[in-house]
């Protein structure tokens, strides 16, 4: 990959943006297993190879989970 690239900030804006859109869609459709609500679960994660600045928007992983 480009290293101009990896320095942009919007290519790490723009991968913000998926992160947000992938779990809106996954919450709203509901859990897999038993279709029951998705609350919120996210969990720390450690970014790397992530520009200094970004790494607190990187540092947590949206997830999900129902009641069930
Ligand atoms: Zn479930």
């Amino acid at each position: 990959m480009c290293h101009a690239l990896l320095e942009s900030p919007t290519f790490f804006a723009l991968l913000l943006d998926i992160d947000e859109e992938l779990a809106e869609a996954a919450r709203a459709g509901g859990c897999p297993a038993c279709g029951g609500v998705l609350h919120l679960a996210d969990y720390p994660r450690k970014p790397r190879g992530c520009p200094v600045p970004w790494r607190e928007a990187f540092s947590r992983r949206r997830s999900f989970c129902c009641r069930g």
